[in-house]
């Protein structure tokens, strides 16, 4: 277990950037051979959702540092939730608790983000997109990805998070969020098992669903466990699922980047509540 922590710890963002080159990989070829809609120009759409990259590479990297620094001194005077669980003496305990605590975490965030009507409008971003596959997980816009970033800093800070289950978290979450937005569908039976517990692409094409109250519905970001106990789990057949949001159908809208830019600063659109 320590060889195996002191390697996380030293080699993270390798593993990180590895691990996210070879499922985006992976993910990107399965869609090849097993796309839900092929109508529509992937590259094109990779494209539009890649360009994001370069606005959020700059923040990555500074609260990267912001991160570091948040853990030393959370580790240094035993600050945080996961210290008043029993399981210092074991490791594997202390990462279960610590990945429930932070995905919990994410789960709420991603609530207010629906809930709140500005943050919501730098969240519309991800959400505009008419066709979900792979390279959906790049389209954040810059202002989510600070609050995202932020909010995540906080919930380390009190949740007292060791660096070492941090990063393996992320491991788990990069694989977790690049499987869930594929564009592919679960067989029903596979869909149900791993749903139980995890946030599987079907659940999430669910909330990419373009109208209300599909779009606020599994929440999860690894785990569907805190939607099926918060009541926010839905189910939609599929055949059913429309990607997109009810107020921004137009291309205009959706397809250009400078658009989406500004998206969140104009003016707020009300669902249209059908469904
Ligand atoms: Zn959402
Ligand atoms: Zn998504």
């Amino acid at each position: 277990m320590y060889l195996f922590i002191n390697f996380i710890t030293h080699s993270s963002d390798q593993i990180q950037l590895i691990l996210f080159v070879c499922t985006l990989f992976l993910c990107w070829n399965i869609e090849n051979i097993a796309a839900l809609s092929l109508d529509y120009k992937k590259w094109k759409h990779a494209f539009l959702n890649a360009r994001f990259i370069l606005t959020n590479s700059p923040i990555q990297l500074l609260m990267g540092i912001a991160f570091v620094s948040t853990m030393q001194l959370t580790a240094k005077h035993h600050f945080g939730l996961a210290y008043y669980f029993p399981t210092f003496h074991s490791q594997f305990l202390l990462f279960v608790v610590t990945f429930l605590l932070l995905d919990l975490g994410e789960y709420f965030y991603h609530v207010i983000m629906h809930k709140v009507k500005r943050l919501w409008m730098f969240h519309l971003v991800h959400h505009t997109d008419k066709v979900v596959d792979v390279s959906t997980t790049l389209r954040e816009h810059p202002g989510e990805n600070i609050i995202r970033l932020s909010f995540t800093l906080l919930w380390v800070f009190l949740s007292g998070a060791v660096f070492w289950a941090l990063v393996l978290r992320q491991i788990i979450q990069v694989f977790t969020t690049l499987f869930a937005h594929m564009n592919y569908r679960l067989p029903n039976k596979m869909d149900s098992i791993l749903g139980a517990l995890f946030i599987t692409p079907n659940l999430h094409q669910v909330h990419h669903h373009y109208q209300q109250p599909y779009t606020d519905s599994n929440y999860g970001d690894v785990l569907s466990i805190w939607d099926r106990l918060f009541g926010t789990f839905k189910k939609l057949p599929p055949e059913n699922v429309v990607f997109g949001v009810d107020t921004h159908m137009e291309n205009e809208d959706n397809s250009n980047f400078r658009s989406l830019f500004k998206l969140p600063f104009g003016k707020y659109r009300k669902n249209l509540k059908k469904n």
